[in-house]
C-alpha cells in the first residue's frame, strides 16, 4: 500500500501594489491543496505517524482535540483513507447536535469521547494514558495537534520540497502559523540554520518559544538561532477574532482567490502584511508563507458567528 504519496504543493506568488512599493516578494506554499480532507500541516504531521503506527502493527489511533479541531478532522479522514480505526478524545461537553467538524469526523468513522476541560489538561499524564490503554487496548496515542517527533520529520520535508522546487534556493524568510509549535519545529530542523523562520502564535502568552526549543532539542543537539515567534497577531487569543481580521480574510479572498482560515492562516497573513507595512522585512526580501490549511473550520465558525466569512 502506498502511504501519503503526493505531488509537491504549488508555490504561488502574491501580487499587490503594496508589495511592489515595499520591494518585497511574497509567496504562499499551498499545503492547503495537498489533500482534499487531510489538510495542510496535518497531512505532513500524520505522514510519519501513520507509518510508525503500521510499523508497530497497531490498528487503532487515539488522539485529542477541541470541538472544531483541524487535527481531529484530518486524523479521522486519514484513518478512513488508510484503514486505521480512530478515536478522538474531545475537550468539553457533548452537544446534541454535532458541529460540522465533529459530524465530519463521525462520518469518517471516528469514535468520539468527551472529557471535561479539567480532565483534558491531564491528557498527557502517564496515569491518564494508562487508563486510555486499559479502556481501548493496544492503541497508538498521538498527542494534541499531531505534534511529536514523527510530525517534525514530516514538517521538515516542507523545506526539502521548497529547495527542490526552487533549484536549491530558499527564500529569505519562511512564515508559518503556530499552535503547538510542531510545524515550525520541523521546519527549523529542516532548515539547519539557513534562511529565517518567523512563527505567528495564535495563542496569547509567551510560552511557545520554550515549547519549540524543547521539541527541536528532542530531535537534535544543534542550536538554531534563525527563528522567532511573533506574539502580536493572535487577535485576542485562540479562536478569538477582531473585525479587522475578518475584513482582511474576506478581502484577501476577493483579491487573491485564496481562502484563509480565521484561526491560523488568516492571523499569519494579517501579521505579515502589517509587518511589511512597518518595514520589518528588508527591501528586496523574499518571503514564503506556508498555507497550513484549516479551511474545514470555516463552516463551524460561520455557524457560530453568523456567516461573517465569505
Ligand atoms: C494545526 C494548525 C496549525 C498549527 O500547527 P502547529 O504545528 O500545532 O503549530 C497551523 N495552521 C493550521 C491551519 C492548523 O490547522
Amino acid at each position: 500500500m502506498v502511504f501519503f504519496k503526493h505531488n509537491f504543493s504549488k508555490i504561488q506568488e502574491i501580487n499587490s501594489r503594496k508589495l511592489i512599493e515595499k520591494e518585497i516578494r511574497l509567496f504562499m506554499k499551498r499545503d492547503d491543496l495537498l489533500h482534499p480532507n487531510i489538510s495542510g500541516n496535518k497531512w505532513r504531521k500524520l505522514k510519519y505517524n501513520m507509518l510508525q503506527l503500521k510499523q508497530e502493527q497497531k490498528t487503532t489511533l487515539l488522539t485529542f482535540g477541541g470541538a472544531f479541531s483541524n487535527h481531529i478532522a484530518a486524523t479521522a479522514a486519514a484513518g478512513s483513507e488508510f484503514g486505521v480505526k480512530t478515536i478522538g478524545i474531545i475537550r468539553g461537553e457533548k452537544h446534541s447536535i454535532l458541529n460540522p467538524t465533529l459530524q465530519y469526523a463521525t462520518d469518517c468513522g471516528m469514535l468520539l469521547k468527551y472529557i471535561s476541560r479539567k480532565a483534558y489538561k491531564e491528557k498527557d499524564s502517564p496515569i491518564f494514558q494508562e487508563q486510555l490503554r486499559h479502556t481501548y487496548g493496544d492503541i497508538y496515542i498521538l498527542p494534541e495537534g499531531g505534534t511529536n517527533e514523527h510530525a517534525l520529520l514530516g514538517c521538515a520535508e516542507i523545506i526539502q520540497e521548497v529547495a527542490e522546487q526552487n533549484d536549491g534556493g530558499l527564500p529569505d524568510y519562511f512564515c508559518v502559523s503556530c499552535g503547538t509549535g510542531g510545524t515550525i519545529s520541523g521546519m527549523i530542523t529542516g532548515l539547519n540554520n539557513r534562511s529565517k523562520v518567523l512563527g505567528f502564535s495564535v495563542l496569547k502568552g509567551d510560552f511557545l518559544k520554550e515549547e519549540v526549543n524543547v521539541l527541536v532539542h528532542k530531535k537534535t543537539s544543534s542550536n538554531f538561532i534563525n527563528w522567532q515567534i511573533n506574539t502580536d497577531y493572535h487577535c485576542g487569543g485562540y479562536a478569538k477574532f477582531t473585525p479587522e481580521l475578518i475584513a482582511f480574510i474576506n478581502q484577501f479572498k476577493v483579491k487573491h482567490h485564496i481562502a484563509l482560515d480565521p484561526i491560523y492562516t488568516g492571523k499569519m497573513m494579517l501579521g505579515i502584511f502589517d509587518l511589511i507595512d512597518k518595514d520589518y522585512f528588508a527591501k528586496g526580501s523574499s518571503i514564503l508563507a506556508i498555507h497550513t490549511g484549516g479551511l474545514q473550520g470555516i463552516a463551524g465558525f460561520n455557524q457560530r458567528f453568523g456567516n461573517i466569512l465569505k
